[in-house]
């Protein structure tokens, strides 16, 4: 297009009462039209993440309507450091109340658990030396199972947490917590016993506490102190 062209061109548009035009890139018949810039989106895990990051990253969570029911967001707690990370469902009321997971009646088994393996099997650990945290951070209303658009959600939080603790193993407690790592349609008793992996890290699934403090399930008792055992061993040894 000539200048005069151009000045005419501007001209009508004036008079139509235009008053801004933006100027397109001329498209060039031997190169391709230059690609936009790609946007760059914050990173799901950073780098150098730790346990504080996320958890004031959590801060005071509406990301899904978990939020409405809960009196405290329940992060995880336990060593820092540890070689082996413990993954529950969610929290239920005393978590709930006291912002600390496993500390209802399956906690203290799940305690006793750690506490009784370790010591018959002669490995020195207590439960401050693992770390203990949940799918979902916040309590699901009538302790029914989280839903899975609460899971994928609140587990971006799960999986920096696991990113940044970089455990040796992790035990998977109970099917909501398998499901939520290895994306399984599989229970508990097909996948227990057994190693499976999240990302490179192997998780060994076994009964959430809470099934086993039901008298009838002594069997799967036995099968869990087993799977502990298998995993404080491969942890430890
Ligand atoms: S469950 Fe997780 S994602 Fe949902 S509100 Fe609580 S902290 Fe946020």
């Amino acid at each position: 297009m000539s200048p005069e062209q151009l000045r005419r061109y501007l001209n009508y548009y004036q008079d139509l009462g235009v008053k801004n035009i933006y100027r397109r890139a001329a498209a060039n018949p031997i190169q391709p039209a230059p690609m936009p810039m790609p946007v760059e989106l914050p990173p799901l895990e950073p780098a150098g993440d730790t346990l504080a990051k996320i958890s004031e990253d959590i801060g005071d969570c509406r990301r899904c309507r978990l939020c409405e029911g809960r009196s405290k967001i329940v992060f995880g707690s336990g060593n820092e450091k540890a070689r082996l990370v413990f993954v529950g469902e969610g929290p239920g009321a005393d978590e709930d109340a006291q912002g600390l997971p496993f500390v209802g009646r399956a906690g203290q088994l799940l305690t006793q658990m750690i506490e009784n393996t370790a010591a018959k099997e002669g490995i020195p650990i207590r439960r401050p030396d693992v770390y203990i945290c949940n799918v979902v951070k916040c309590r699901p209303p009538e302790n029914r199972a989280p839903q899975p658009d609460e899971m994928e959600i609140c587990g971006q939080f799960l999986s920096r947490q696991l990113i940044a603790l970089r455990p040796r193993a992790i035990c998977a407690l109970g099917s909501t917590a398998a499901k939520a790592l290895l994306a399984t349609k599989d229970g508990v008793t097909r996948m227990r016993g057994r190693w499976h992996k999240w990302r490179d890290i192997p998780v060994m699934v076994t009964y959430h506490p809470s099934y086993l403090l039901r008298a009838y399930n002594q069997n799967a008792k036995r099968e869990a102190w087993e799977d502990l055992k298998t995993v404080l061993h491969f942890v430890y040894d």
